[in-house]
C-alpha cells in the first residue's frame, strides 16, 4: 500500500486509539480526522455561553428529539445572535456527548462530510468514525461517491477493566492536546505540584464512570454491527491490541506495522 488515502481507527472508548493514529500520521504523512474532536469544539461553542440550567428542558422525550430549534433559541435568548445555530449544535452535543451517548447519526455524518469534503476526502486517519452500522454505510458510500479509496481499518482491541482504570486517570492538556495519566503519565508540571488549572491540564466532561460505562455499552451494542458490516464489505481490516506488556512509542509502532504487514521503519509501504 504505497498510495495511501484513507485509514480508519476503530475501537472502544479510552482503547488506546490516539498512539497508533499517531503513528498512522507520521508514516504516512496523514492528518486526523476525528468525530470527537469536532464535538469538542461545538462543547466548547456552548460552554462559553455559560448556560447553567438542566439540559434535559430542551429535550421532548415523547417525540424522543429536541425541541424546534427555534423553541431552543429563544429560551436561551440568542435569536437573531451570530452563530446561533452553533450554539444550539454544542447544546446538542452536550447533550449527548456527557452522558456517554453516541450523538444521532443525521448530525454525526452531516458533520463528519463537511470536515471530510474539507480534506478533498483524502489524506486523513479518521478517528471515531463510523461508530454505527448507519454511519459505515454512509462512509463507503460517500467514498464511493467521491472516488476514493479506504485503503485499511485498525482496530484497537482493549478490555473493558483496562480500559475504566485508563479512562479515569487520563487528563489532556487543554492547549496541546497532549494525553497524560495521573499514574502511568503524569503530566510533568502535576510532579511539581503545581496548579492543575494553571497548567491548563483538565479532564474530559465525559471521563467519568457512568458516562464511561455507557460508552463502552454503546460500543457493544452500536459499533459492533458497523465493524461486521466493513469487514463483510471486504474492507481490509487489521486488528490490533490497545494494550502492550511494555507500552513505548516504538512498541506501538512494531505492533501496528507487524499487524498491517509493514516494514517496521523505512519507506512507507505495506
Ligand atoms: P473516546 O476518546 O472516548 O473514544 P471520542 O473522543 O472519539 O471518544 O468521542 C467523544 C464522544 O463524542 C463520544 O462518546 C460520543 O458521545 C461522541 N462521538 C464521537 N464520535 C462519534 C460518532 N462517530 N458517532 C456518534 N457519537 C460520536
Amino acid at each position: 500500500m504505497d498510495d495511501v488515502q484513507n485509514v480508519v481507527v476503530m475501537g472502544k472508548s479510552g482503547a488506546g486509539k490516539q498512539p497508533r493514529v499517531d503513528f498512522l500520521i507520521r508514516r504516512f504523512n496523514l492528518k486526523q480526522l476525528s468525530t470527537g474532536d469536532i464535538f469538542r469544539h461545538y462543547l466548547g461553542l456552548f460552554k462559553e455561553f455559560a448556560y447553567a440550567g438542566d439540559l434535559a428542558a430542551f429535550y421532548d422525550s415523547a417525540a424522543n428529539d429536541f425541541i424546534p430549534d427555534a423553541a431552543i433559541m429563544e429560551q436561551l435568548g440568542i435569536i437573531g445572535r451570530p452563530g446561533a445555530d452553533d450554539i444550539v449544535l454544542g447544546l446538542k452535543a452536550t447533550y449527548y456527548v456527557n452522558q456517554g451517548l453516541f450523538v444521532p447519526d443525521r448530525i454525526t455524518n452531516a458533520l463528519f462530510e463537511s470536515a471530510f469534503r474539507a480534506m478533498d476526502f483524502r489524506g486523513a486517519v479518521i478517528d471515531g468514525f463510523p461508530r454505527t452500522r448507519e454511519q459505515a454505510e454512509f462512509l463507503l458510500n460517500l467514498m464511493q461517491r467521491e472516488g476514493v479509496k479506504l485503503d485499511a481499518v485498525l482496530l484497537v482491541e482493549n478490555e473493558d477493566e483496562l480500559i475504566i482504570n485508563r479512562t479515569l486517570g487520563r487528563r489532556i492538556c487543554k492547549s496541546c492536546g497532549e494525553l497524560f495519566h495521573m499514574e502511568f503519565r503524569p503530566p510533568p508540571h502535576e510532579r511539581q505540584n503545581e496548579c492543575l488549572k494553571k497548567c491548563d491540564i483538565v479532564q474530559r466532561s465525559d471521563d467519568n464512570l457512568e458516562s464511561l460505562k455507557k460508552r463502552l455499552s454503546e460500543f457493544r451494542t452500536k459499533t459492533r454491527p458497523a465493524i461486521d458490516y466493513l469487514r463483510e464489505q471486504g474492507t481490509p481490516f487489521f486488528p490490533v491490541p490497545g494494550n502492550l506488556p511494555n507500552y513505548s512509542k516504538e512498541a506501538v509502532e512494531a505492533s501496528v506495522c507487524e499487524v498491517m504487514g509493514l516494514a517496521p521503519s523505512g519507506a512507507a509501504s505495506i
